[in-house]
């Protein structure tokens, strides 16, 4: 089993707060690091996570608002210094290298490793990895933004050991092969995994909205999520200014996650005006029940789903 968290390393929208840093969330999956948006100052909440300087990592920026994007530079540069040597993958809208590039000439800014910047330029899928993809689909927000979703391909299914012992296939390397879905050969029999191992196993889905209106579309793109991560700027008593700035509100999210058939929904993204969560808690807890509101630092383990894990035991 993969190890997949999701860490909060800044959940406030706009003005930070000395609770809460700019929008930037880290997921961890095995010996990955995958980052959406780097807000202003997010290194710091990166340190304290102690996610590590020499990962693989790949950074997504959903739009180039500032409170998404500026601390890109300073992240960049920590790392840097902090030693790191291997490349860094960065996925978002053409201006995102712009970006990047400006800043390098303006300020003689010297990096230790690669950086290699994909120019999103249309929906589709960004990352193709041995056992999971990354898609991304337009928001609906004030300038052009991507949401993301990172899919894990299907497991292989439980395999049947005392059904191969019946066959008498030798353990060992043979069982792990056909665990792994691959047919082999024992005293000159084609042995197919298929008839030794069950129905495969869905892998995990999480949803990462960035900043947006809900869309029929984004509905679509994040359905049967395990976990959505979807911003709620705003209460419902705020809709009109919601609408105004292309954000969603509590009311709004907690609907588009059940008509989304999601699993767990984290709110995030939140205006510097509440300082009560509970009102946006209270009020997506009308439409969703199983809600968090995420805090900086926190971390979220995304397991497989339930009936998974009662088989595999
Ligand atoms: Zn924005």
């Amino acid at each position: 089993m993969v190890e997949l968290k999701i860490v909060f390393l800044g959940t406030a929208a706009a003005i930070p707060t000395f609770q809460r840093g700019l929008s930037s969330i880290a997921i961890v999956r095995g010996a990955e690091i995958l980052i959406f948006d780097t807000g202003e100052g997010m290194q710091l909440k990166y340190i304290r996570s102690k996610l590590g300087m020499n990962k693989k990592m790949k950074i997504f920026i959903t739009h180039i608002h500032g409170d998404h994007c500026l601390g890109l530079l300073g992240l960049l540069q920590t790392l840097s210094l902090m030693g790191r040597t291997k490349p860094i993958e960065i996925f978002g809208e053409p201006r995102v290298e712009e970006f990047i590039l400006a800043n390098q000439k303006i300020l003689n800014f010297n990096i230790n490793y690669q950086i290699i910047v994909h120019r999103i330029q249309n929906e589709g899928v960004l990352v193709e990895e041995k056992d999971y993809c990354i898609k991304t689909c337009f928001a609906n927000h004030s300038i052009l933004a991507f949401s993301y979703l990172i899919e894990e391909y299907n497991r292989p299914g439980i395999f049947d050991v005392e059904k191969a012992r019946r066959y008498g296939i030798p353990e060992g390397q043979l069982y792990r092969l056909l665990q792994h879905g691959i047919d082999i050969e024992y005293k000159g029999r084609k042995i197919f995994a298929k008839n030794f191992t069950g129905p495969s196993r869905p892998g995990r889905k999480i949803g990462i909205s960035g900043d947006t209106r809900p869309s029929k579309k984004l509905l679509q793109f994040f359905t049967d999520c395990d976990v959505l991560v979807f911003e709620s700027t705003f209460t419902e008593e705020e809709k009109n200014k919601a609408i105004e700035r292309f954000h969603s509100t509590a009311l709004e999210t907690s609907l588009f996650a059940k008509n989304a058939n999601v699993k767990k929904l984290i709110l995030t993204h939140f205006s510097s005006r509440y300082d009560n969560l509970n009102l946006i808690k209270n009020e997506a807890k009308i439409n969703f029940e199983n809600v968090h509101i995420a805090q900086d630092l926190d971390v979220i383990n995304v397991r497989y789903a339930e009936k998974e894990r009662n088989t595999t035991k």
